[in-house]
């Protein structure tokens, strides 16, 4: 390799990025940090400046900034500070950075996100909000700009793996029937279902196999976060809703499978261990050593496999009819239920409160067509001004 690789890790100091760092650290010989970015845990984001010492940092506001960068002047590192949205977008888009990590939580994510598509970076997406909000318009920026975009998320960095490399030309064109997205199931996979009314926070983030940020957590409690795959999956590989079908699988060992025309089914196996998909992404097409153990399938010893109860689980029901309708749905989808999740979290709202409120945002909001990225942040901004207007009508 003739220099190294310059990697800008949004969302630095969250479970994603961390892990993200982690694979980077193991290969110095490749890999040297050129931003990290943090909202709220910023003694961490310190912690990880002095680690790395990236060129730079940015937090949200001028008085944290202020902080770190006196702190990180203390510590005698050159890191400059910037703040913000601005900042974020910033350093997705230097002309000396080769790879984004993007990995904020939520719609805060898609400016700073789509800012690294349209200088044509290497973008290793983890943040699938970004790309469920406004798919057409990210997929047609990734193809004006020729960014290279790998996913993260462990189902669909599994399929791409499965995938011939050529799979743009078309699911029917290489033989591809269906993807095959496989879900744990969560924690309440098996909980009775009135009990599902009393469930606390830390239940729902008391995740099985993963572990996570607590909003992608309440999501898979929720199943929404599968709901959100499916879209994300309809997206990266130009499939129909109905090629992509939900397969519970609760051991989290095949983390997705591809099934093609002539019978063949080929599936990706790991430790539930988001290393693994984030060293095959920034090393794409090579591979690197992840720091993740060999896999035991003799430990493992069983697969088992189920098919998702929708009646359980409400939100994956929403979230295909999302992803028939396009337009402005997912983006509604995705406020509604970003509003919702932080409200069970603040124990605002019961569990099963959270498909209610996203089922009558839906249900108010006619689906528009959304040509820009102005109309998408309209949608959103609807979505979350109905979620909050259901919560201060029905909130306990
Ligand atoms: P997390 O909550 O652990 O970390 C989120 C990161 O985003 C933090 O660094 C936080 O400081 C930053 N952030 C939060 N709000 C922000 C804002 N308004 N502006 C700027 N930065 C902000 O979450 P996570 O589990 O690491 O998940 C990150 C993304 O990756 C999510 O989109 C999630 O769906 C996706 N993902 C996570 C996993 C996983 O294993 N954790 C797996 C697949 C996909
Ligand atoms: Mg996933």
């Amino acid at each position: 390799m003739s220099r190294l690789q310059q990697v800008t890790v949004l969302g630095a100091t969250g479970s994603v990025g961390l892990s993200a760092l982690d694979v980077i650290a193991r290969h110095p010989e490749r890999y040297q940090v050129f931003a990290l970015t943090g909202f709220s845990r910023l003694t961490e984001l310190l912690a990880l400046c002095v680690r790395h010492a990236p060129r730079f940092a940015v937090v949200p506001g001028v008085t944290a900034a202020r902080g770190l960068q006196d702190d990180l002047r203390a510590a005698g590192l050159a890191t400059q500070v910037l703040v913000g949205e601005e900042g974020l977008c910033q350093v997705s888009a230097d002309a000396e950075v080769d790879a984004v990590v993007a990995a904020i939580v939520g719609a805060a994510g898609l400016r700073p996100t789509l800012a690294a598509v349209d200088a044509g970076k290497k973008i290793l997406l983890a943040n699938k909000e970004a790309l469920v909000m406004s798919g057409t318009l990210f997929m047609q920026a990734v193809r004006k700009s020729g960014a290279v975009l790998l996913p993260l998320d462990s189902e669909h960095n599994a399929i791409f793996q499965c995938m011939p490399g050529d799979f743009a030309r078309g699911l029917s064109q290489v033989g591809v029937r269906r993807i095959l997205l496989t879900a744990s199931g969560g924690p309440f996979r098996k909980t009775p279902l009135a009990d599902l009314e009393h469930v606390s926070p830390d239940q729902a983030c008391a995740h099985p196999n993963w572990s996570m940020g607590r909003k992608i957590s309440v999501d898979s409690a929720s199943m929404m976060n599968k709901g959100l795959e499916l879209i994300e999956a309809c997206w990266l590989f130009d499939a129909r809703p109905d090629q992509v079908e939900v397969v519970i699988h609760p051991q989290s060992v095949i983390h997705s499978l591809v099934d093609y025309v002539d019978g063949s089914v080929l599936a990706q196996l790991g430790n539930p261990d988001m290393r693994t998909p984030i060293a095959n992404a920034l090393a794409w097409p090579e591979r690197i050593d992840s720091g993740v153990a060999p896999l035991d399938l003799f430990a493992i010893a069983r697969l088992d496999f189920e098919a998702p109860d929708e009646q359980r689980f409400p939100c994956l029901r929403l979230a295909r009819q999302v992803a028939e309708a396009g337009n402005s749905a997912p983006a509604m989808l995705n406020a509604a239920n970003e509003v919702a999740v932080a409200a069970f979290l603040e124990q605002r709202i019961r569990f099963p409160q959270i498909a209610s409120i996203i089922e009558d945002v839906l249900s108010l909001e006619p689906v528009v067509a959304v040509n820009d990225l102005g109309a998408v942040f309209e949608a959103d901004a609807k979505a979350r001004a109905l979620a909050e207007q259901w919560l201060s009508r029905n909130a306990r």
